[in-house]
């Protein structure tokens, strides 16, 4: 039976995402032995636009992206989000919070006419996404579980309770009795709540959980020192998108109001 065909695709990112599937040196023959890699940018020369599955890094930054995304979509079966810029936007919906025009001209000055730009977006309000793979960057063991769920047809359901749960079970002293802040109660966990444990707050790279009490976040974050400014800044930093600005700011007047 033919192994089935995959593609890696990069758009707005650092591909870092991709370098962790690189990085998978001990696991790669053997991940061969089930795949064909057909495109993958950062390892290889030959490319192939006949792929079965379709791993795509980075968010939608562009207009001139959307018709890249729809092409891959026509040709791949099944389509992956392979990180926070794909998956939610990532960093990349930092822009959104500027006027577009004055970030074209910060990044490119003079040459800013050459790049077309327009708000930061996760892939699925482009395309439709099969399956999700959180993290910035994602985790090695998840994305060769991802694959195995894949090639199985199964289902890969992400983690959806709060990063504390993981935090709780390491035993870390939290964040919050320390004077800092953390946004453990409304992330995503997954990733074994790395930064709480070297004593970095969590800033919710793998996005929310599904039902996240927002005003409650947004009522601790501010009763720990941060004003509303503040508090959306650092939830900024991963969920700039508008859907989740959005809620953001229906918590903070939710907070405001109690
Ligand atoms: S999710 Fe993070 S590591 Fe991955 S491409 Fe985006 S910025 Fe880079
Ligand atoms: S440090 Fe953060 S993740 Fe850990 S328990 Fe406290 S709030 Fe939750
Ligand atoms: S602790 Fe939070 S910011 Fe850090 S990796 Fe986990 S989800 Fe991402």
């Amino acid at each position: 039976m033919a192994k089935p065909r995959v593609a890696f695709f990069d758009f707005s990112s650092c591909e870092g995402c991709q370098l962790t599937v690189s990085n998978c040196e001990d696991e790669l023959l053997a991940l061969v032995s089930h795949i064909d890699i057909v495109n993958f940018r950062e390892i290889m020369t030959e490319r192939s636009d006949e792929y079965d599955i379709a791993f795509i890094e980075g968010s939608c930054t562009r207009e001139s992206e959307i018709p890249r995304l729809q092409k891959i979509r026509e040709t791949a079966k099944v389509v992956v989000a392979l990180g926070a810029c794909a998956t939610i936007g990532g960093i990349n919906c930092l822009k959104n919070f500027h006027e577009l025009e004055w970030v074209r001209q910060e990044v490119y000055g003079d040459k800013a006419h050459y790049f077309p730009t327009f708000e930061a977006r996760p892939i699925d309000q482009v395309i439709k996404v099969d399956y999700y793979l959180h993290g910035c960057p994602i985790d090695r063991t998840e994305f060769l579980s991802l694959v195995k769920s894949v090639l199985m047809g199964a289902a890969f359901r992400p983690a959806d309770y709060p990063v504390c749960v993981q935090c709780r079970m390491k035993e870390n002293v939290c964040l919050y009795t320390q004077g800092k802040v953390c946004l453990g109660p409304i992330a995503r966990a997954g990733c074994g709540a790395i930064c709480p444990e070297f004593g970095d707050s969590c800033e919710a790279c793998r996005g929310t959980v599904s039902s996240p009490n927002l005003p409650y976040m947004i009522a601790v974050l501010h009763e720990h020192g941060l004003s509303y400014e503040e508090a959306r800044k650092m939830t900024g930093m991963f969920l700039g998108y508008r859907k989740f600005q959005d809620q953001i700011q229906q918590a903070e007047n939710a907070s405001l109001v109690d």
